[in-house]
C-alpha cells in the first residue's frame, strides 16, 4: 500500500509498505479515507520528535473498518470510524479515572517504535488496537471532513477552552491562530464569552479566526498584551487559551490574563525547561493548566455538536490534496501557505 514514510530530518517521502493486518484479538483494521497534516507532523518532519526511518506518519484520520479482531465488540467491517490520535485501553487505573491520555497503555499513531510502533493515518490502511476504546462510529450524514478534527485538533481546541473556565461574558484570549488556536476560538464560543481577542502573526489566520468569531491581534504590528489590556480597561482578559507551544507565546498567555484568571496551556511546549513567573502567579492569584488532550472524553460529545451544527470544524481546511501529494503538502504547511490539509489515499 502507498503510505508517507519518515526517511530522514527533513525528508518525508510517499513510499510503497507492506499492507498491515490484524493480530490482536483488540484490533481493528480500517481503510483511510481521509487523512490530515498536523503541526505536531512538522516537529517530526524538523527531527524535533525522535523517530525511526521509514515509520509511516500521520495521526489523524477517518475511515471504514475492514476487519476485525475477536474481541472488539463496537464495530464491524463497514463501519465508518474516527480514531483517537492514541490508543487507550479503558480499564486501567488511570483509564477508570477518566485520563485517557494516561493510559498504561497508550500508543500513538504515525509516531514510529519510540511512541508504541502504531502504524499511520497518511497511509490507505492502519491497524488501531484497542480499537472499542480508541475510535468512535461517525454518524449517519456526516461527511469525512466534518469528522476527521474529532480524533486531534477539535478535541485539543475543545480541551483548552474547558479548561480555561471560560464564563458567560468573559473575554478570553487565544494565542496562536494555527489549526489548534483556530479549533479553540470555536470551542469557547461554546461556553458563553462576550469576546474572544486572537493573537497570531500571520494575515490568513488571523482572517479564518475573525470569521470564526474571534477579534484578530496582529502581533507583529502591535504588542497583544498591551492591546489586549488597551481592549479591557487595562485589567486583562479572563482567560487564555495557548495554542503554540513556543515558550514566547506562553508567556504572553499569562500575561494577557487579570488578577484571579485561569491560563490553559495547550501547545506542544517548544522547550523541556524554561523561566516561569513564580511570583507573578502568585501575586496576581492565577491558575495555569497545561496537558495535551484527552481526547477519548471529547469524541462522543464532539459528534453530537458537529451534527448538531453548532460547530463546523471542516471550515478550517484550506487544501485538499491527494495521499501521493503529501511530501508537497508537508511543505506549504511548513511554509505557512496552508492553514489545513487533508489527504485523501
Ligand atoms: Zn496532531
Ligand atoms: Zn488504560
Amino acid at each position: 500500500m502507498k503510505a508517507l514514510t519518515f526517511q530522514a530530518e527533513g525528508v518525508v517521502k510517499v513510499t510503497d509498505v507492506p499492507k498491515p493486518g490484524i493480530k490482536g484479538a483488540g484490533e481493528a483494521l480500517v481503510k483511510v479515507t481521509l487523512g490530515a497534516v498536523c503541526g505536531s507532523d512538522l516537529h517530526i518532519l524538523h527531527g524535533h520528535t525522535p523517530i525511526n526511518q521509514g515509520a509511516v506518519l500521520g495521526h489523524e484520520f477517518v475511515g471504514v473498518v475492514e476487519d476485525v479482531g475477536a474481541e472488539v465488540k463496537r464495530f464491524k467491517p463497514g463501519d465508518r470510524v474516527v480514531s483517537s490520535f492514541f490508543t487507550s485501553c479503558g480499564h486501567c487505573a488511570l483509564c477508570r479515572k477518566g485520563w485517557f491520555n494516561q493510559c498504561v497503555d497508550k500508543a500513538t499513531f504515525g509516531h514510529g517504535e519510540y511512541f508504541g510502533d502504531l502504524g499511520g493515518g497518511q497511509a490507505e490502511y492502519v491497524v488501531v488496537p484497542l480499537a472499542d476504546h480508541s475510535m468512535e462510529p461517525i454518524p449517519a450524514g456526516m461527511t469525512d471532513e466534518q469528522a476527521i478534527f474529532v480524533g486531534d485538533i477539535l478535541a485539543t481546541g475543545f480541551f483548552g477552552a474547558e479548561r480555561a473556565e471560560i464564563r458567560p461574558g468573559d473575554v478570553v484570549a487565544v494565542v496562536g491562530a494555527g489549526p489548534v488556536g483556530l479549533m479553540a476560538t470555536m470551542c469557547a464560543q461554546l461556553f458563553g464569552p462576550a469576546r474572544i481577542y486572537v493573537v497570531d502573526m500571520v494575515d490568513s489566520r488571523l482572517e479564518t479566526a475573525q470569521e470564526l468569531g474571534g477579534i484578530p491581534i496582529n502581533a507583529s504590528l502591535v504588542h497583544p498584551v498591551e492591546a489586549i489590556q488597551g481592549h479591557t480597561g487595562g485589567i486583562g482578559a479572563d482567560s487564555s487559551i495557548e495554542c503554540v507551544g513556543l515558550l514566547s507565546a506562553v508567556d504572553t498567555a499569562i500575561q494577557s490574563v487579570r488578577g484571579g484568571g485561569t491560563i490553559s496551556m495547550v501547545g506542544v511546549p517548544s522547550a523541556v525547561i524554561g523561566d516561569f513567573p513564580y511570583l507573578t502567579m502568585w501575586m496576581k492569584s492565577l491558575t495555569f493548566r497545561a496537558g495535551w488532550c484527552n481526547v477519548q472524553a471529547y469524541m462522543r460529545p464532539l459528534l453530537d455538536l458537529i451534527a448538531a451544527g453548532r460547530i463546523k470544524p471542516d471550515a478550517i481546511i484550506s487544501h485538499r490534496m491527494r495521499l501521493e501529494e503529501a511530501e508537497e503538502a508537508y511543505r506549504l504547511f511548513d511554509a505557512r501557505e496552508a492553514t489545513k490539509i487533508v489527504l485523501k489515499p
